[in-house]
């Protein structure tokens, strides 16, 4: 055993919610520390997460538009050639970019970061195992659990990340597979198969609902669906993979209807299985601890404390959307908690986005949600159509949707699908987040020609009054 340190706050986890965490606390006075097993910090969402599978959306797209889009805007280029090794080169670089950043702010707040496996082998103290296999022990009055997700497993599928591989694999593939099958149509799949489409690959999509991108709103769902058919994916909805063969070169992968019936096959050289992930707990020593556990996930009071005093848990190891700026604010939030300040994540104005071509970007309740609760509501929609902007850029697929209450004209969701979703929902993230009407939000004054019109005329369509349509 090393020698013993002592901080304020002990994080286990340098992913979003983990590093945010610890550089609030230092901004806070407190002195903390970060135990990282990975050999860079910035957990799953920089090294193998948001950060590289944007870095591949960007450089495909940008591939896509070389061989397709720019023709008609009069800029002719030959044939695009794909060099794959430069393409990952970018990612990778990215990567580093943002891993390095991690640590440089770690520098400039005066974190320790800590590498190595870490437990807590009682409340108060944590134990760190490095790679040489010398133990350190760290001392502090807080600990957060902070380990994140890995990838959930399909029974009887093994994942090789060669040919069988999960979001990891496909991340970096060697060459670009001519038939790509995906499993599970959430927002990874779909990501990360309208790379590979982008690329060359065909691309086969086997989901077990009966529908694409489960908690996203049903109508975005359907036409996004159609959006991607058109762009070549074909759809196995409401089928499982049943079980993947090597045969010949390739794989087969025999597929069934979820509900019974006859199975079929289907070939291909890459399956990526992305059918979610799961809280990662492991070798942490929490049964011993007695911490309470929901579903593989670390139970948390509203303050972020699990049911053993001085232990707490932040980001995808606990309920809510596994998404990096929720682990983020929830870092931040239990960092100011534990300084003595009110520290609170508002759960229901955080947007999430799908980074596919076009965009998806949503926030608040789906129709299907307000139904549900028996919420009167009333809906405005506005298309990209309709928008000059959109229009001048050859971007005019999709629309945008404001669910605004009945009685009070409160805004209670919007969804968008279009080119900049991703960019354009925070003026509605800001709206819910001070309780704005689509009122407030039809009168705002919005710069011309934007796409973000289009939010102000899907905000006058809730009282029936959009201009351009
Ligand atoms: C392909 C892909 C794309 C994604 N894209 C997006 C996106 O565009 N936007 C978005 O918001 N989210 C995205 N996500 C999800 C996002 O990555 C996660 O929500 C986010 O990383 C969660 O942060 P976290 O801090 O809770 O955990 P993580 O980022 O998972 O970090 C946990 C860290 O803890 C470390 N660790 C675990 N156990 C120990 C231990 N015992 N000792 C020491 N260290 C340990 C791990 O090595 C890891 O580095 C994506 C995920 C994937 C897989």
């Amino acid at each position: 055993m090393g020698a013993h340190l002592t901080y304020d706050l002990i994080v286990i986890g340098a992913g979003p919610g983990g590093y945010v965490c610890a550089i609030r606390a230092a901004q806070l006075g407190m002195k903390a520390a970060v135990v990282e097993k990975r050999k860079t910090l910035g957990g799953t969402c920089l090294n193998i997460g948001c950060i590289p599978s944007k870095a591949l959306l960007y450089a495909s797209e940008m591939f896509e538009e070389a061989g397709h889009g720019l023709g008609a805007l009069g800029v002719v280029v030959a044939p695009p050639k794909l060099d794959l090794g430069s393409m990952m080169k970018h990612k990778d670089d990215t990567v580093a970019a943002n891993v390095n950043g991690v640590a440089f702010l770690f520098k400039k707040n005066k974190i320790d970061w800590v590498t190595g496996e870490g437990w807590i082998a009682a409340p108060g103290k944590v134990v760190v195992k490095g790679e040489d296999g010398n133990e350190k022990i760290l001392e502090a009055k807080a600990i957060v659990i902070a380990t994140g997700s890995d990838v959930a497993r399909l029974p009887g599928v093994e994942i090789d990340e060669k040919t069988v591989v999960s979001s990891t694999g496909a991340l970096s593939l060697p060459e670009v597979p001519k038939k790509l099958i995906v499993v599970g149509a959430g927002v990874i799949g779909l990501e990360l198969g309208s790379v590979w489409r982008r690329l060359g690959a065909e691309v086969t999509v086997v989901e077990f609902l009966d529908r694409i991108l489960p908690g996203m709103d049903g109508e975005v769902a359907k036409q996004f669906q159609r959006m991607l058919e058109k762009q070549g994916f074909a759809f196995h909805l409401a089928h499982k993979l049943a079980k993947v063969e090597k045969a010949g070169g390739g794989l087969k992968a025999t597929i069934e209807p979820a509900t019974g019936g006859d199975a079929k096959t289907v070939d291909a050289d890459v399956v990526l299985v992305a059918i979610g992930r799961r809280a990662y707990t492991e070798n942490l020593g929490l049964e011993a601890l007695g911490v309470a556990m929901d579903r593989g996930m670390v139970v948390v009071d509203k303050h972020f404390a699990t049911n053993v005093p001085g232990v707490y848990a932040i980001g995808d190891v606990i309920r809510g959307p596994l998404l990096a700026h929720k682990a983020e604010d929830e870092g931040v939030a239990l960092a100011e908690i534990l300084a003595g300040q009110a520290g609170h994540v508002n759960y229901d104005a955080i947007p999430s986005v799908v980074y596919t071509s076009p965009e998806i970007a949503a926030v608040g309740k789906t129709e299907d949600d307000l139904k549900a609760d028996g919420v009167a509501y009333k809906v405005g929609k506005f298309p990209f159509t309709a928008n000059g902007r959109a229009r001048a850029m050859r971007h005019t697929e999709g629309f945008v949707k404001i669910l605004a209450d009945t009685a009070t004209d409160r805004v209670l969701g919007a969804h968008i699908v279009g080119f900049g979703a991703g960019e354009m929902i925070h003026e509605a993230v800001v709206l819910m987040e001070f309780g704005g009407s689509a009122e407030d939000l039809a009168r705002t004054c919005h710069a011309h020609p934007t796409m973000s019109e289009a939010m102000k005329e899907a905000a006058l369509a809730v009282d029936k009054r959009a201009i351009h349509v």
